[in-house]
C-alpha cells in the first residue's frame, strides 16, 4: 500500500465559475487560476501523484503551458488515472476536505462524490468528500479563497 497528500488553494473572484470536484457550483463568485481552478481536483491529483512517486502537478501540467490554459481538470485527472495505472498501481481510496466558507458544499456533496468517482475508476463508497469552513479566520474566513485537502491510498498491482 502507498500513500500520498495533496493541498491546494485557489483565490475567489468575481466573473469566474466555482467548479469542485468537477461540478459547478452556483455562487457570485469562482476561483481564479490558469486551468479551471478546480482545487479539489488539483489536490486530489496531488494526492495521487504523491503516492505514486511521480513528482507533482505542476511537473506533469505547467501552468506556464498555453495547452492547459482553462484546463478541464477532470480531464487531467482522468489522465493521471491513466498514469498511475500504467505506473503499476491501483487506486483504492481518496478522501478529501474542501475548507470553504461560501457556499454550503453538502447539498452538493453526492453530485461531486458521483463525478469524481467516475473519474478515478471508483466505487462511491472508495471516494469520501467533507466539508470544513475557516470560522471567520485567515484567507477562507474572510471569503478570499478556498483551500483542499486530499489523502489517497494506492496498492500496487
Ligand atoms: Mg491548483
Amino acid at each position: 500500500m502507498r500513500t500520498g497528500i495533496g493541498w491546494d488553494s485557489h483565490k475567489l473572484v468575481e466573473d469566474r465559475k466555482l467548479i469542485l470536484g468537477g461540478v459547478e457550483l452556483e455562487h457570485s463568485h469562482g476561483l481564479l487560476g490558469h486551468s479551471d481552478a478546480d482545487v479539489l481536483t488539483h489536490a486530489i491529483i496531488d494526492a495521487l501523484l504523491g503516492a505514486a512517486g511521480l513528482d507533482d502537478i505542476g511537473a506533469h501540467f505547467p501552468d506556464t503551458d498555453a495547452a492547459y490554459k482553462d484546463a478541464e481538470s477532470l480531464v487531467l485527472l482522468r489522465d493521471v488515472v491513466d498514469r498511475i495505472a500504467g505506473a503499476g498501481f491501483t487506486i483504492e481510496h481518496v478522501d478529501t476536505t474542501v475548507i470553504m466558507e461560501r457556499p454550503k458544499l453538502s447539498p452538493h456533496r453526492g453530485a461531486i462524490r458521483a463525478t469524481l468517482a467516475a473519474a478515478l475508476g471508483l466505487e462511491g463508497g472508495q471516494v469520501n468528500v467533507k466539508a470544513s469552513t475557516g470560522e471567520g479566520l485567515g484567507f477562507v474566513g474572510r471569503g478570499e479563497g478556498v483551500a483542499a485537502l486530499a489523502v489517497a491510498t494506492l496498492s500496487v498491482k
